[in-house]
């Protein structure tokens, strides 16, 4: 048997070797106290996310309710009035700037039609404002207004405005225009006669007489289209495909994200928003090369036949027993999209769809599950979290309806309030 160390040289490299398995040992000492440093971090991240979301449930929540009900009324409203004397279909494209105060309410609206017909318009913009059609009705704004659970004293003449913010300026300009803010009955063909009167007047109102509610049309003082180029109208459909040959800057995607997050609450359950809701219904407007992402508008369809009204009809995801909410997954998806910049479909693996392509009832929300990292590597753990509250349908509560005061109150706090801040953060307003 030969001694280990005779010769000079296998010293060398034993010791070599064995200072090597020092620095090894030292090497892997370091490894797990950066592994623990990392886990600390990790926890400290994850109490101060709690603590912010903590925070928010004490942030005034808008009362996105009475926002539903006027929308809602403005829908019935419409489609009443826009195919007295023209029988062609209309898109109709809602958008509801965040407002400043829960009583400074106002929709935009454009009208389009998407047909060429013997028409002397093909889209109009208007700014509507809901109204009361009850004397003194919620003046200060009580959120009842438009359930009509008011006093029941009517006073057909008699026009107030609902928000107390602006109340005297705007009853004072709805007053002193008399006849021309008369009831609208022929949407339509009366819009042909307003263009030829073109100015910052009250154009006329829309009743809704089954909730006492009336909808005053005016121009708008800021149009979000642009009427001096072409119409500049495009889907968010078309530029998360490439279609549109643009694509969507990280800004423009966190305003879309924040619109469409409350959006969520403010027309769920409408005819403005089915539970397949997504990125074909979502309308933008250009001005010049720049996309108005602040104002994303939902379209619908209004024709003549009110069976066939209402939204696209396109299936976004398949519904199956992992999905609790359906309106609250699609906008998980449509927060995936916004993310990661391209249409779900094309983020779904073969391996997750059956072996003839097709998806089953779990595709959908096994590819949505699949890619909350990649959305938490590309957006950050705040908007990560938000995307898998509405993936999973984990929001602490009993009951998973937006019928539910709880649940739309922890859908706000969890996903909407989180998306804000997200968005704050980004643009330095935190
Ligand atoms: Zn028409």
């Amino acid at each position: 048997m030969q001694a280990p160390f005779t010769d000079p040289r296998s010293f060398k490299s034993a010791y070599k070797r064995f200072k090597f398995g020092i620095k090894k040992s030292a090497y892997m000492d370091l490894i797990q106290e950066l592994k623990r440093d990392n886990s600390s971090l990790r926890q400290l991240a994850d109490q101060e996310m709690s603590q912010q979301a903590g925070k928010s449930s004490f942030r005034r929540r808008p009362n996105f309710e009475r926002v539903r009900s006027q929308a809602t009324s403005l829908f019935t409203s419409l489609q009443r009035s826009l195919h007295i004397t023209c029988q062609a279909p209309h898109e109709v494209n809602l958008c509801v700037p965040t407002p400043r105060s829960d009583q400074d309410v106002s929709f935009r609206l454009v009208l389009h039609h998407k047909t060429a017909l013997a028409s002397s318009w093909l889209y109009e913009e208007a700014e509507v404002r809901p109204m009361s059609s009850k004397p003194n009705l919620s003046v200060h704004g009580d959120g009842n207004t438009a359930g009509g659970k008011g006093s029941g004293t009517k006073s057909a003449n008699r026009v107030t405005f609902a928000q107390s913010q602006t109340v005297a300026t705007k009853t004072t300009r709805l007053a002193g225009i008399g006849s021309s803010a008369a009831e609208i009955h022929d949407l339509c063909g009366s819009i042909s006669r307003f263009r030829s009167s073109r100015c910052e007047t009250c154009l006329g109102v829309l009743t809704d007489p089954s909730r006492d509610l009336q909808h005053a049309l005016f121009w708008p003082s800021a149009p979000v289209v642009d009427r001096t180029s072409s119409l500049g109208m495009l889907s968010l459909g078309e530029l998360l495909s490439q279609q549109a040959g643009q694509s969507l800057s990280v800004a423009e995607t966190k305003h879309l994200a924040v619109e469409l997050s409350a959006c969520v609450l403010r027309l769920y359950d409408t005819p403005w928003l089915s539970k397949q809701w997504g990125r074909n219904e979502i309308t933008l407007f250009k001005r010049g090369n720049k996309i108005l992402a602040e104002y994303p508008f939902i379209s619908a369809k209004m024709v003549a036949v009110p069976a066939l009204t209402g939204t696209s009809g396109h299936a976004y995801f398949q519904s199956g027993p992992a999905i609790s909410n359906e309106t609250v997954f699609a906008l998980g998806i449509l927060l995936i999209e916004l993310c990661l910049r391209q249409p779900f479909d094309q983020l779904i693996l073969p391996s997750e769809r059956d072996p003839d392509g097709t998806k089953n009832e779990m595709s959908d929300y096994y590819a949505a599950l699949r890619l909350l990292d990649q959305v938490d590597d590309t957006a950050g753990h705040r908007y990560g979290d938000a995307v898998r509250r509405c993936v999973r349908g984990h929001f602490e509560q009993r009951t998973t309806s937006l019928d539910n005061e709880a649940f739309r109150r922890a859908v706000y706090d969890g996903v909407v309030a989180e998306i804000q801040d997200d968005a704050n953060q980004f643009f330095g307003r935190a």
